[in-house]
């Protein structure tokens, strides 16, 4: 729970996981745990549920027909496989081959519904019949309101009494598709009393109801499973990129919110060390903190050790651990921690964490709506910003791909206002 250490479980030795094909590779680790991050800082009444949760992924990730089902819902109801798009126009600026995952042509906008059909399948085959949420900006909302919807859940998503004000879109859309959602109007209003709430309905609902976090955050086992359910990205990647060039690429760029559109397309190529990993942050007005907010998201980059939503991570925190509110251009990237992985990954400098500001994700927004016709979330426009700076620098590399986590069409009021200065 948000801020709260109240018990963390015990290392019960080393694991190996896989999942179709997805391997951990050579991370040394202990049980829920990437190095000294991540764990189950948890009440102990969410003990029981986090290992029911851990048991029921194990069983069914190899099960032929919980294999089937998912593939099933990824192409036929996500739209997958998702192109590796070669961008002719941009390639051509900045003199090296850049290749964009579409994950903007998955249903709904952008690759959170991978995670959300992954875990509301698994809910199913756990017995569940009620999925509950929480959501920042609103779409990992939407991507739950979708699945349930889908798959006959009752669905409930808890949003800050603020972000349903600022989310007016997203709010009618869960509406819509038949979820309640509930405005949480204690503490900040926002992401973390959300969090907070969930977490809360989960110990009361623990027999019938899933929590499907929507990043590669959260206690154990939700950075793997999550991670898992995301991978397909960059399992397609490889295929694609070795049809396509017959070879691996020499950089992958992800913009990095929670972590989980990088950790999804960067795991399958952890182990490939000639490939070099980059993850975008969002730097906001330029990189500041004061005692009561970040003007970033930048958590990789300017993060402390502490803990949020249940894990030992990198969080933006002031000096006595209270979580700083996040800032940025972009809504989706707006979250005071990372997952554990990724910032474990970071710290032994697989992954290159970097941040973009708000000025350059915008300009970068422009630039790929102008060049390839293609309006990027401004999201991505973060991973998209590094393609300038590193060319300028001679660091792009021959062949590069970048995730394009999502479109932009959500955003255009966000850049109107932006551009007025407001
Ligand atoms: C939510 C979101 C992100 C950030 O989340 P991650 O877990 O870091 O991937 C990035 N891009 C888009 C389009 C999003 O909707």
């Amino acid at each position: 729970m948000a801020e709260t250490k109240v018990s963390e479980s015990q290392t019960k030795g080393s694991y190996s996981n896989e999942l179709a094909g997805s391997k951990t590779g050579n991370i040394t680790q202990v049980r829920g745990k990437y190095g000294k991050y991540g764990g189950q800082y948890v009440p102990e009444v969410l003990m029981p549920a986090l290992e029911e949760l851990e048991k029921g992924y194990e069983r069914y990730k190899n099960d032929s027909k919980f294999i089937a089902e998912l593939e099933h819902y990824l192409r036929d109801f996500a739209g997958r496989k998702t192109p590796l798009y070669f961008a002719r126009n941009l390639s051509k600026k900045y003199g090296s081959k850049i290749y964009l995952k579409r994950e903007d042509l998955v249903h709904g906008g952008a690759h959170k519904l991978n995670n959300a059909i992954g875990q509301a399948l698994l809910a199913k085959y756990m017995g569940k019949t009620r999925l509950i949420a929480e959501t920042g900006a609103g779409q990992h909302g939407t991507a739950t309101a979708m699945v349930g919807a889908n798959l006959g859940f009752e669905t409930i998503v808890y949003m800050g009494a603020k972000d349903v004000k600022r989310q007016q879109m997203n709010t009618y859309r869960m509406k819509l598709m038949g979820t309640e959602v509930k405005a949480i109007s204690t503490g900040s209003k926002t992401l973390k009393d959300a969090i907070n709430e969930a977490f809360r309905d989960w110990v009361t609902n623990i027999v019938n109801t899933h929590y499907l976090i929507g990043s590669v955050v959260g206690p154990y086992p939700y950075p793997m499973i999550v991670r898992d359910f995301q991978s397909v990205i960059g399992r397609e990647v490889k295929e694609q990129i070795m049809g396509k060039e017959g070879r691996m690429p020499d950089s992958i760029i992800a913009c990095a919110g929670g972590g989980s559109n990088a950790m999804g397309i960067f795991h399958p190529f952890v182990e490939d060390k000639e490939v070099k990993l980059i993850a975008v942050e969002a730097g906001g007005k330029g990189l500041k903190c004061t005692e009561k907010a970040a003007f970033h998201s930048a958590c990789l980059c300017a993060g402390e050790e502490g803990i949020l939503h249940g894990a030992l991570t990198k969080v933006l925190q002031d000096k006595n651990g209270q979580i700083l509110e996040s800032e940025s251009v972009s809504a989706g990237l707006d979250y005071s921690g990372v997952g554990p992985e990724l910032a474990y990954l970071a710290e032994s400098r697989r992954v290159t964490a970097l941040y973009a500001t708000d000025d350059e994700a915008v300009e970068a927004f422009h630039e790929l709506s102008r060049l390839e016709g293609i309006i990027p979330a401004l999201e991505s426009s973060h991973a998209l910003a590094y393609l300038k700076k590193a060319a300028e620098n001679g660091e792009l590399g021959d062949i590069v791909v970048v995730n394009l986590s999502g479109r932009g069409d959500k955003d255009l009021e966000t850049v109107l206002s932006f551009k007025r200065g407001i």
